[in-house]
């Protein structure tokens, strides 16, 4: 790792045509974005930067608020008639286009008469740089597969947390600090600046958004109708080659590409359930530096553009977003790539073949770059839900359980204390199956293919208990976090892993006797220990394992084992 800082930070240039345009091969460290970003507001009406938070290294994150005069809070924002744009840079410092980008945007943005009107009906938010730790690890090595810029900062925070899967579990202060500030701006759309690993080819940006299929219909339409053409039209005109995001099904493009399904830790996923368009850049890695900032300048400008075109259709479908999203009867959950709609789409790639590996003697594949090649790839980005939960009328949450409480405090999601006990009608789940990943994922051994058993029951909630009622507009959010099949839920992250374990067992010899009453006591029981015996002939010989069938069926047995404790509450 070297220590050095790049002799030029990053220039912003000007030709003579007032084109703007980034060149070079160095990126801002977070030091000097900052005080680009204080030069700015310093010298600037219109441009404002605080601090919203703190990294987990203690570093203050910033925001820089530009827009044309009307006010800088959000209040002021929306009383205006504006919508905002937000964009957050260095989620990956290892990826820093977006860090050089948002600085010409801001500079252009306050600068130029060309892209000044840009702001009449819209706000820009700009996060310079979220991960401030990981910014702060300068190196030249830890993207090995990308072009430049010479210096990059490291994917990890100071947790060593990817922050771009911890927007459901928040882990890290960065993310309170990222969905508190989300949730006092509200943004409409939500952008977020990468740059994509993967298979070779002539795009010079992969643009990922919201899955469609999993947005609001009115949202989607927005996005379909207006953004994406928009965006597309902008980047063809000046010759910013740009695909949608995927992932390879096998080696090579033309054995067919797959759209991302965005789970709700992702900020796209986590972003659409609270009614926002989410978009990311992923400009390709093996594009140089400067061309690769250039075309992430540009999406964020023809972003802004088809935002600033459409103000009152964005708010609108927004707010009707929020209202159907607080109508919800039953949530699909679980989206999967729906691998049997197969599309075609137009691609711009080099012919690829294989040849043998100097490393390992193996066959490999390689691009040739002296061939380009326009063909058509079998394309799959339908979505599916595997799962379609009832939203009940509430959820009751034990204060034991305040990590999920807190959570849900983070998204200002309605709740009441309990000020006096309160017995509620309620379906209660009994956790039946989970597989686990074998080495911990993101701080975590997540579960996953979670099932469970449901009862309905009279439970009792203790003053200082939660209730959640359903009804309003987080409640998609509300029930990927607290309902334990769901991929993100706070039961997958293993936040209710103690419920897993059982705490008291028996002796064998002083339960015989116990069990030996029981038996006598309960024919159905004596009559299902015989039945066991008869199907499976090693529990027939296994006494410890059979003592451990009747414990289990007696009222001696612990009822919290595996009841998950956030009930379900239907009347
Ligand atoms: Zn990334």
């Amino acid at each position: 790792m070297r220590t050095t800082l790049p002799i030029l930070c990053s220039i912003l240039a000007i030709n003579t045509n007032a084109q703007w345009r980034f060149e070079g091969d160095s990126s801002a460290t977070w030091e000097q974005a900052v005080a680009r970003y204080e030069a700015l507001a310093h010298s600037r009406p219109g441009a404002s930067l605080r601090v919203i938070g703190h990294d987990d290294d203690g570093s203050p994150i910033h925001l820089f608020v530009l827009d044309d005069g009307s006010g800088a809070s959000p209040d002021s924002i929306r009383a205006a008639g504006k919508n905002i744009l937000w964009i957050t840079n260095g989620i990956h410092p290892g990826e820093p286009d977006g860090i050089d980008a948002s600085l010409l945007l801001a500079q252009a943005l306050l600068d130029s008469d060309q892209y000044m009107g840009l702001l009449s009906h819209t706000a820009v938010c700009i996060v310079p740089v979220y991960n401030v730790s990981g910014a702060k690890v300068r190196n030249s090595t830890s993207r090995v597969n990308q072009m430049g810029p010479v210096e990059y900062g490291f994917r990890g925070n100071a947790r060593n947390l990817n922050l771009n899967r911890d927007f459901i579990k928040a882990d890290a202060r960065n993310t309170r600090t990222l969905v508190s500030a989300l949730n006092t701006w509200d943004p409409d759309v939500y952008f977020e600046t990468h740059v994509s690993n993967g298979a070779d080819h002539r795009y010079v940006m992969e643009l990922l958004v919201t899955h469609p299929d999993k947005l609001d219909t009115n949202l989607r339409r927005f996005m379909h109708q207006r953004l994406m053409p928009r965006q597309q039209d902008w980047m063809e005109q000046r010759g910013h080659a740009m695909c949608p995001y995927f992932e390879t099904r096998e080696d090579i493009p033309e054995q067919g590409l797959m759209g991302f399904v965005d789970g709700p830790r992702y900020s796209t996923g986590y972003n659409a359930l609270r009614q926002r368009i989410g978009i990311l850049s992923e400009a390709h890695m093996l594009k140089p530096f400067a061309e690769r900032v250039n075309a992430t300048f540009q999406l964020l400008l023809a972003t802004l553009a088809a935002m600033n075109e459409h103000p009152k259709e964005l708010a609108e479908a927004r707010t009707k977003a929020r209202a159907s999203a607080s109508e919800l009867v039953r949530y699909p959950a679980d989206w999967v790539i729906d691998t049997a709609s197969v599309q075609r789409l137009p691609w711009k790639g080099y012919a690829a073949d294989t040849t043998t590996s100097a490393v390992t003697g193996l066959p490999r594949w390689r691009y040739l770059r002296n061939l380009p090649t326009e063909v058509e790839v079998p394309w799959m980005n339908s979505a599916v839900p595997r799962l379609w939960i009832e939203r009940p009328v509430g959820y009751l949450i034990p204060q034991a359980w305040h990590e999920t409480i807190d959570r849900l405090r983070l998204d200002r999601v309605p709740m009441d204390v309990l000020a006096k006990e309160r017995t509620f009608v309620a379906e209660v789940q009994r956790i039946t199956g989970h597989r686990d990943v074998k080495r911990p994922y993101e701080g975590h051994y997540l579960h996953r293919d979670i099932t469970t058993d449901t009862e309905v029951d009279t439970v009792v909630g203790r003053v200082g208990d939660v209730f959640v009622p359903m009804g309003h507009a987080t409640d998609a959010l509300v029930m990927e976090i607290l309902e334990p099949r769901c991929g993100d839920s706070f039961f997958a992250w293993g936040f209710f892993d103690a419920i897993l374990q059982q705490k008291e067992w028996f002796s064998d010899y002083v339960f015989e006797d116990i069990a030996a009453e029981l038996l006598a006591k309960d024919p159905d029981l004596a009559a299902a220990l015989r039945s066991e015996c008869d199907r499976d002939p090693a529990f027939a010989k296994d006494a410890k394992a059979q003592l451990t069938f009747v414990y289990q069926r007696s009222p001696y047995f612990e009822a919290s084992y595996k009841r998950y404790p956030v009930a379900r509450v239907i009347q």
